[in-house]
């Protein structure tokens, strides 16, 4: 398990007078995944290379397994070698001149714990099993795919047999249609060792795939965390929700509630929705609500439709957006259909699904 508190860490001489970590308090379960996700710069990697022992912190405390690595209060600091972590970075660090069992080897045989031939191999072996790749041991290192050579550098993490795993954006080099595979297997190792892991990235779908926690930052700090299915449901932050892809957003004003749930008056109509937090009647809102919780129709069924007008399409492969105006909004609406047969300047009936909406306070 991993538990940090107050951590800040800062960079000096840079222009910019804020903390490159700001402050953070994080607690990783036992045998659990929890991703940092955020935009580039917002700390994720600082944050790693502290736990890890890549960085010192300015101040604040980190305990892996219940003891201190670090604690500014206690004056602790134990070294990168000393730390109970296998960290594996976006770049594969793959030794080219040497074959797959060869690279997993290497620092079993250097390092202060030299092991002999056999063990090291030995173990290697057993680490390229987990990952999948024991049938290629003897292969050289650039005969390997991308995603075959970083699973290399996660059994050479694996190797140390630690108690913490740490991955900095490890499919960030590889082609889409292999950081899918490479994504499931290194979820697949993790569960089946049960190691706790944090795992960094700026991929919201990459996140909600692989963890049993999201932890969402933004300028070295938290702004908000929880199960994947609650981070991409139910934000509670403006930035969490167009963060998490709900792109589009329409200003309103409660006008009553009842429990979580409220209504609002819109500028072109109304809904009732959930609330994210406390509101109460006269709160100003955004109301998020996913493009695929808008759905178009020429007639007005319902009576309740949002009156607009087709501006363009893009089309996807295996859904349609179509960008519609609505008064002064212009709102995005994704229909999985093969043909909808909407152009530009066609008149039509908005309707948002009030199960997915959520208001959020201005
Ligand atoms: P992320 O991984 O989320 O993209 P980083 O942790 O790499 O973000 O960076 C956080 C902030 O700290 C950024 O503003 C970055 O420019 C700064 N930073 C990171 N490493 C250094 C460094 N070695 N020296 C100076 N500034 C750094
Ligand atoms: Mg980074």
């Amino acid at each position: 398990m991993i538990e940090i508190r107050g951590l800040i860490k800062r960079f000096d001489g840079k222009a910019v007078t804020r903390n490159a970590v700001d402050g953070i308090d994080l607690t990783v379960p036992e045998g659990e995944l929890v991703t940092l996700l955020g935009p580039s710069g917002c700390g994720k990697t600082t944050t790693l290379r502290l736990i890890a022992g890549l960085e010192r912190p300015d101040a604040g405390e980190i305990r892996i397994g219940g003891k201190a690595v670090y604690s500014s209060d206690d004056n602790v600091y134990v070294s990168v070698h000393q730390r109970p972590i296998g960290v594996v970075f976006q770049s594969y660090a793959v030794w080219p001149h040497m074959t797959a069992v060869q690279n997993v080897m290497f620092p079993l045989r250097s390092g202060q714990k030299k092991l002999p031939v056999p063990e090291a191999r030995r173990k290697a072996m057993e680490a390229l099993d987990l990952v999948g790749l024991a049938d290629l041991a003897d292969r050289p290192a650039p005969a390997l795919s991308g995603g075959q050579q970083q699973r290399i550098s996660l059994a050479r993490a694996l190797t140390r047999e630690p108690e913490v795993l740490l991955l900095d954006e490890p499919l960030s080099n590889l082609d889409k249609g292999l950081r899918d595979r490479v994504r499931d297997e290194i979820r697949a190792v993790q569960q089946r060792l049960g190691i706790t892991t944090v795992f960094v990235t700026h991929d919201q779908d990459e996140a909600l795939a692989v963890s049993d926690e999201v932890i969402l930052m933004e300028f070295g700090r938290i702004v908000e965390r929880g199960p994947a299915q609650q981070i991409y449901a139910r934000p509670r932050s403006e930035f969490t929700a167009r963060f998490m892809g709900i792109s589009n957003s329409i200003p309103g004003t409660v006008t009553a509630c009842d429990d979580d749930l409220v209504d609002i008056t819109l500028p072109h109509g109304s809904l009732r929705c959930v609330a994210a937090g406390d509101l109460e009647e006269g709160s100003q809102v955004n109301v998020f609500i996913r493009p695929e919780s808008l759905s178009l129709s020429r007639k007005d069924a319902t009576g309740k439709g949002w009156k607009g007008t087709v501006e363009f399409s893009i089309y996807h492969g295996d859904c349609w957006d179509y960008h519609v105006r609505v008064g002064d909004t212009l709102l995005r609406s994704r229909i999985y259909k093969e043909k909808v047969g909407l152009s530009h300047g066609d008149p039509v009936f908005v309707s948002p699904d009030e199960e997915t909406a959520i208001a959020i306070p201005a």
